[in-house]
């Protein structure tokens, strides 16, 4: 029987009633069996998840289709691929990940064995949003199972196409009582919240995180945020505004400007400004076409009420670049807005559109200085043929992660630890960083049984210790 994820689960609650009451017994239980702790239950899992990304890679395309409007090559670079990926990384360096880490021990400790050992949590809660609902279900997923947790995904509702693959075909690769896809919105996920998790690992809006924080709260659950914000992006003087606009559109206007670490706005000069803007409408017109609604290359906006959110920012400054919208189909042209104030909507709301301001800045320093006025980024980005002013940026702020004339390809390198910093999250992860986060690192120190001579020493009374000094 399936009892994973079926579509009983969470989506259709009777009132009063607790739609994931018997999911958490059954997972909790499975755990206390100590199920999924051994190498080799985890290693099959693992196996598992890689045999459903290689063999429903079809039906994930589609379902990415479906809703965020994904191209196949889009679904493929920013989403099956990445955690293919992952799970081939941790399915080869999991037996390194598990040994215990030795420590070195000091004067009082000399004859024993000190060392870490990195245990899995329990039972752990992954949510997760719709731009990317693939890789940031189960990118995370793959830590959770290589640490030896039961997990409970809950991945957006809104991205419905692949909402329905995870619940109705992931199961099957996984164990049952270990695994499971919880259905739901808003008021599904705060009843799940209400049950006491070993660890939550949440990836979506500041305002939700801090909903989901207050929950994890109660019961004193340790968490990973993964939040959004606005990005800056630096553009210096010395650039050549062509390389910079070729770079700065296809990290903007991917997935249709909804990625968290798309850069949101560009601080610049002036007269760089004028350089950019040309060269911005010659590098949109190449990857989209004349008329980017025809292309095939640019997706919609996700829902209507983001649509009319969008469509309200264009008013925003002076359109330099496209400015069009089609409410039937929920489509926003690739957009560059200039003469854009601090104070406009624009600047105090993170975008998540394809829509890109220019603000002017007279120097670097004011540049880095507006910077620093604002929350802590999940990203940053700083574009120059002068290493110095790229070292600069880096040296004088701070983000969760960081871009010298790039976007955001950090990500898909597992060797660095993805998060967010202040406003825009907490904790880190992506290759060994996942399989950390979702450990608990516990201090051992083991010591003989005998020699106990050696002891007496520490004893009191103390008296006759110092007597023994
Ligand atoms: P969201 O916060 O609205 O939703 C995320 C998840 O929380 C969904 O599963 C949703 O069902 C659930 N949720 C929504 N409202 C809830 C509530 N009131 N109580 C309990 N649960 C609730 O985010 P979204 O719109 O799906 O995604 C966009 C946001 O996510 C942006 O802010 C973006 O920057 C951020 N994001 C961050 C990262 C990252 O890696 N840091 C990646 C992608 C997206």
């Amino acid at each position: 029987s399936n009892k994973g994820a079926t579509k009983c689960e969470g989506s259709d609650p009777t009132p009063g009633t607790d739609p994931f009451e018997d999911m958490v017994r059954r997972l909790r239980g499975a755990f206390n069996l100590g199920q999924t702790r051994p190498a080799a239950f985890r290693m099959a899992q693992l196996e598992g998840l890689g045999r459903f990304l290689r063999e429903n890679k079809q039906l994930l395309h589609d379902g990415l289709f479906q809703d965020p409007q994904k191209s196949p090559f889009d679904s493929d670079t920013s989403e099956i691929i990445l955690c293919q990926n992952e799970v081939d990384l941790a399915i080869k360096n999991l037996q390194t990940w598990m040994k215990d880490k030795p420590a070195d021990t000091n004067l009082l400790t000399k004859l024993d064995c000190a060392f870490t050992r990195k245990e899995p949590f329990g039972l752990v809660l992954i949510i997760s949003p719709w731009n990317y609902p693939v890789n940031l279900t189960l990118v995370p997923l793959v830590g959770a199972i290589a640490a030896g947790n039961c997990v409970i995904l809950k991945p957006s509702e809104i991205s419905k196409g692949t909402e329905k693959v995870l619940a109705e075909e992931l199961p099957q690769y996984l164990d049952q009582n270990c695994f499971a896809v919880a259905l739901g919105g808003p008021e599904e996920t705060q009843k799940l919240l209400e049950h006491k998790f070993d660890y939550i690992f949440f990836t979506g809006s500041s305002r939700v995180g801090k909903i989901i924080m207050t929950a994890a709260a109660k019961h004193l659950t340790p968490v990973t945020l993964e939040l959004g914000g606005k990005n800056p992006c630096y553009v210096d003087d010395n650039c050549d505004p062509q390389t910079v606009a070729n770079r700065l559109a296809w990290f903007r206007y991917f997935n249709t400007g909804q990625t968290c670490v798309a850069p949101d706005y560009v601080l610049c000069s002036p007269e760089t400004r004028e350089r950019l803007v040309p060269a911005l409408q010659n590098a949109i017109t190449r990857f989209y076409g004349d008329d980017p609604q025809n292309s095939p290359n640019l997706g919609r906006i996700i829902s209507e009420k983001h649509f009319k959110r969008l469509k309200g920012l264009l008013s925003c400054g002076r359109v330099a670049i496209g400015g069009q919208s089609d409410e039937n189909n929920l489509y926003i042209a690739p957009t560059v807005l200039v003469d854009v104030q601090e104070t406009d909507k624009v600047m105090q709301e993170e975008i998540f559109g394809p829509i890109l301001p220019l603000m002017t800045v007279s120097s670097l320093d004011e540049a880095i200085d507006f910077i620093n006025r604002q929350e802590k980024p999940l990203a940053l980005y700083a574009f120059s043929n002068n290493s110095q002013v790229v070292k600069q940026v880096l040296d004088q702020t701070s983000s969760g992660n960081f871009g010298g004339n790039s976007g955001f390809l950090y990500m898909t390198l597992p060797g660095l630890p993805f998060g967010g910093v202040g406003k825009s999250g907490m904790g880190r992860y992506h290759g060994k960083f996942s399989f950390d986060t979702f450990s608990n690192h516990r201090a051992c120190l083991i010591s003989p049984s005998g020699l106990e001579k050696l002891n007496e020493i520490r004893y009191p009374p103390y008296s006759s210790q110092a007597q023994k000094l």
